[in-house]
């Protein structure tokens, strides 16, 4: 196995940040992964043989939770189990890049960054439509007041009769007072919810 240069720093942010809320990683198994990690890749060693005791010694745990936390883990592909004897475990620890649930959400993001956004039609499906409302964090666009969810409408800055489009440039999200085509608002604001 080749020697790879781990980034300490960015794997716990990996941990932190993708890895723990997406798989909803306890703080306990968070403790007993980020321990087989130091004591594994963090040295350069992709497997790591450890008995249950040692591991509950170390974090001040019982036996049993320690070897729960283990079992968990390895249900959700953190750790690969490759031995378990009387003697201990053998494991891959993964890193939180490796972990398989992990990373098809990074491919999905991926795979979204390469759509061309310009020629996205905005006013496709909902969540498109929220997205303009969330670039403009819930204020008008014209009169900069606060809007709330129900009283917010997107408007077309060229609009649909001339040579407007669906894009994203073309669509803010603006409050009723403040929208010139109410009767297309209301259908809209129906069709949302
Ligand atoms: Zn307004």
């Amino acid at each position: 196995m080749k020697h790879e240069k781990i980034d300490v720093v960015e794997v716990c942010k990996e941990l932190e940040d993708l890895l723990a809320p997406r798989l909803k990683i306890s703080v306990l198994d968070r403790a007993v992964y980020s321990h087989l990690l130091r004591h594994s890749r963090f040295e350069g060693k992709l497997r790591l043989r450890f008995s249950i005791l040692w591991l509950a010694h170390n974090l001040g745990i019982t036996a049993r939770r320690a070897r729960e936390s283990v079992r968990r883990l390895v249900d959700q592909e953190v750790l690969r189990l490759v031995e378990r004897s009387n003697v201990g475990h053998l494991v891959e620890v993964r890193l939180p890049g490796e972990v398989p649930a992990a990373r098809a959400t990074g491919n999905r993001a991926r795979l979204q960054g390469e759509v061309n956004l310009d020629e996205l039609d905005f006013m496709r499906t909902p969540a498109l439509r929220r997205s303009i409302h969330a670039r403009e964090h819930g204020v008008c666009f014209y009169c900069l007041r606060r809007t709330p969810r129900r009283a917010h409408c997107l408007d077309h800055v060229v609009p649909l009769a001339q040579p407007g489009s669906n894009s994203f440039r073309n669509l803010v999200s603006c409050c009723l007072n403040c929208n010139p085509r109410k009767a297309v608002i209301s259908h809209r604001l129906a069709e949302e919810e």
